[in-house]
């Protein structure tokens, strides 16, 4: 699928081969179809948050029971709410099955990534408020001025980054932007091991609480910038950006496995999504695929 691979340092305007789909409806994107572009490189600047601004602060506590008797390890692969978190009839399994079955109409086709979009509890990652809106089809405030990403680009981040030619296995992943917690919860569901991530403190501790009562094995989160990723457990299977910049960070680029695949949201106010491939030790590919909206990668920690 990969044309002619370019040289290091990689310059994203070298995009060897476009891709078309029919774009998914996007809430508030509006979107046109997707047009492959070829990528102009700019400098990384800050861009304007495009999140709602809900002015208010997640104040869920601590999960009941988190610091109570340990409980045993959920095998890999599998999720359990607990008790106290067990979903209310508004924010059914049932409902959830809806979100994946509208997620594969979208065209989400990969049913590793479809069986875990229904195995994570996403109405446990949102403020109780929040809670019965946790499976429609858009992104939702978190506080901070950042977003849980909706379903369907969480789902279809992960089937373009599982396509790697080796049925989809991934022994290590990274996800930059943590957030609530969310999308690193689907992705323990299909790599053996998950770094995550997040350069806001209060969500990185945001993160933890959701996700200890959950009791995922295979996670680990950092607070930092992941603009620089995690040099000491690199290389990466696969790399997730959950936020865009007008670039993608050079570090990242050199964490990547050989093989790997980084997906990323690239650009301020018209974003694409881009794959890019490492194809060798000073070669990578870049694919323009569809149009998204993401909140800005922002250098530093806060
Ligand atoms: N993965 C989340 C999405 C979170 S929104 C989910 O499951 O829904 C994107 C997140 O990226 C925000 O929390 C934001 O603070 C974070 N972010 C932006 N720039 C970053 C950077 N340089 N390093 C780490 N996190 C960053």
């Amino acid at each position: 699928m990969t044309g002619k691979p370019s040289r290091f340092p990689l310059t994203l305007s070298s995009v060897v081969e476009n891709k078309t789909r029919t774009p998914a409806t996007r809430s508030g994107s509006g979107s046109p179809p997707a047009t492959p572009t070829r990528t102009v490189i700019t400098p990384q600047t800050a861009t304007r948050n495009a999140a709602q601004d809900l002015n208010r602060q997640y104040s869920r506590p601590p999960a009941a029971g988190s610091t109570a008797k340990p409980v045993p390890r959920a095998a890999p692969g599998v999720i359990k709410a607990p008790a106290a978190d067990r979903p209310t009839p508004l924010v059914s399994e049932a409902i959830r099955k809806a979100m994946v079955a509208r997620v594969a109409r979208q065209g989400v086709k990969d049913s590793k990534v479809l069986a875990a979009m229904e195995a994570v509890p996403r109405h446990l990652f949102m403020e109780p408020a929040l809670a019965s809106q946790a499976y429609i089809d858009a992104s939702l405030p978190i506080g901070h001025h950042q977003t849980i990403s909706q379903p369907y680009i969480v789902a279809r981040m992960i089937e373009i980054m599982r396509a790697n030619g080796k049925q989809g296995v991934l022994d290590r992943v990274l996800e930059i932007g943590t957030g609530c917690g969310y999308q690193a919860a689907v992705l323990s569901l299909v790599a053996k091991e998950v770094y995550s991530i997040e350069r806001i403190k209060p969500l990185h501790e945001l993160a933890k609480t959701n996700l200890r009562p959950l009791r995922i094995p295979n996670i680990r989160l950092h607070y930092g910038d992941g603009m620089l990723g995690l040099p000491q457990v690199a290389p990466f299977d696969g790399i997730i950006l959950a936020a865009a910049g007008l670039e993608v960070p050079q570090a990242l680029l050199e964490q990547l496995a050989i093989g790997g695949r980084l997906v990323a949201p690239v650009g301020a106010r018209q974003q694409m999504l881009q794959l890019i491939q490492r194809v060798s030790k000073y070669e990578w590919t870049s694919d323009t695929l569809e149009e998204c909206h993401f909140v800005p990668l922002r250098p530093g920690t806060v």
